[in-house]
């Protein structure tokens, strides 16, 4: 191990606490990174010996031990310089800062792990119409799909046989330098997609693409009151692993709307439509329910919009056995257009109230006056105006 002094190559004290000595590795390995020094060995060795020293100071233990017996210390207990431990989290957010700047497409790779490189994520979507009743009372449903499993021919390699050769494009470095003014930026290679190596010959049984689709067809458990865009998650029923295990399959609901519910929560709205001459007289109406029919009293007089509720008679929620309401709101309709004989009724009607049909009048009589008042010059109108 070459002599040099952790802190003093970081700039750091013996007394800096975790945060500035993360602050300070960050602020080197940005400046000696290799993407933005190729082929600069100065700064390649550099970038060595500041990951040594932060993969010694980040770490509590390794740091006691170099504070006390130095590097004979580390040494004797198996450390042996950088060991090109992956700082994922810390160049994940280099990188970041450079997408922000830069666009995404550029920024430093993190250090590569092909072996690990998953071709497909182990859980998958699979959508599901529903009608409204299936939805709210459950249902069960066949579900036909195909899931991706690991083409064993390859090992999920998508070369023939496995075969896999380095990247000429790249040189099996995953990626390619572009230089832009003083800087240079690494970009993703295109031709081996960023993994350093392509096939020799494409495996013919997942035309190089690492996995298979395999059909599948099972029957699932819809639970009652499932909503809109719900996700029921189906465990094993994913795709399927190199282990051989099964990720999950999630099915996202789409649930039909109805012509008469809506349905909010577990909560569920019906609109009753009430023609104007049952409102004085108070009415009682049967509705629809989720479950049959209810009957609607409404009261006299009632306003339009009015909201009736019907505890526990909503929606089942999810495994719980709890249940919303049914909420009916009235709507009071009007006759479109009316015939003579009708007009001559509602006018014996309307006269039949007497002085409480013209309400306007009877309030607004003093109002007018005053206001009349208000508009004329004051001295002629002192007097009466003023009247008590
Ligand atoms: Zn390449
Ligand atoms: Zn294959």
């Amino acid at each position: 191990m070459e002599s040099f002094d952790y802190y003093e190559i970081l700039e750091v004290s013996q007394t800096s606490d975790k945060e500035t000595i993360k602050k300070a590795y960050r602020k080197m390995a940005l400046k000696y990174h290799p993407d933005r020094n190729p082929d600069d060995k100065e700064a390649e060795e550099m970038f060595k010996k500041i990951n040594e020293a932060y993969e010694v100071l980040s770490d509590e233990s390794k740091r006691q031990i170099y504070d006390k017996y130095g590097k004979k210390g580390l040494e004797n207990n198996g450390f042996s310089g950088f060991s090109g431990k992956d700082f994922g989290d810390i160049f994940g957010d280099l990188g970041s800062i450079f997408e922000s700047a830069f666009g995404s497409g550029f920024g430093f790779g993190s250090p590569r792990k092909q072996e690990s490189k998953v071709k497909f994520m182990p859980d998958y979507l699979y959508k599901l119409d529903l009608t409204f009743r299936e939805a709210i009372f459950g249902c069960k449903k066949n579900i036909k799909t195909k899931y991706k499993a690991f083409c064993k021919d390859c090992d999920g390699t998508g070369a023939k046989d496995g075969k896999l050769q380095t990247c000429s494009h790249c040189q099996g470095k995953g990626q390619t330098f572009m230089r832009q003014g003083f800087m240079t930026f690494a970009q993703t290679c295109s031709k081996c997609n960023g993994e350093g190596h392509i096939a020799k010959d494409k495996c013919t049984s997942c035309h190089a693409e690492g996995f298979v689709f395999v059909e599948e067809e099972f029957e699932i458990n819809v639970p009652e009151g499932v909503d809109d865009e719900n996700r029921i998650r189906i465990i094993g029923k994913g795709n399927q692993q190199k282990n051989g295990s099964r990720g999950d399959l999630y099915i996202l609901t789409y649930v039909e709307s109805d012509d008469y519910f809506v349905r909010d929560g577990i909560d569920v709205y019906i609109e009753v439509p009430v023609f104007f001459t049952s409102i004085p007289l108070g009415t009682s109406v049967k509705i629809p329910s989720l479950k049959g029919e209810l009957e609607l009293r409404i009261p006299q007089n009632s306003e339009d919009g009015s909201r009736f509720v019907f505890k526990g008679e909503g929606i089942k929620e999810v495994n719980k056995n709890n249940y919303g309401n049914l909420i009916a709101i009235i709507k009071i309709m009007y006759p479109k257009s009316i015939t003579e004989e009708q007009r001559e009724l509602l006018l014996e009607l309307h006269n039949s109230f007497g002085y409480e049909s013209e309400p306007h009048k009877n309030l607004f009589e003093e109002c007018f006056d005053r206001i009349k008042g208000w508009l004329k010059p004051e001295t002629k109108t002192k007097g009466k105006a003023r009247k008590k």
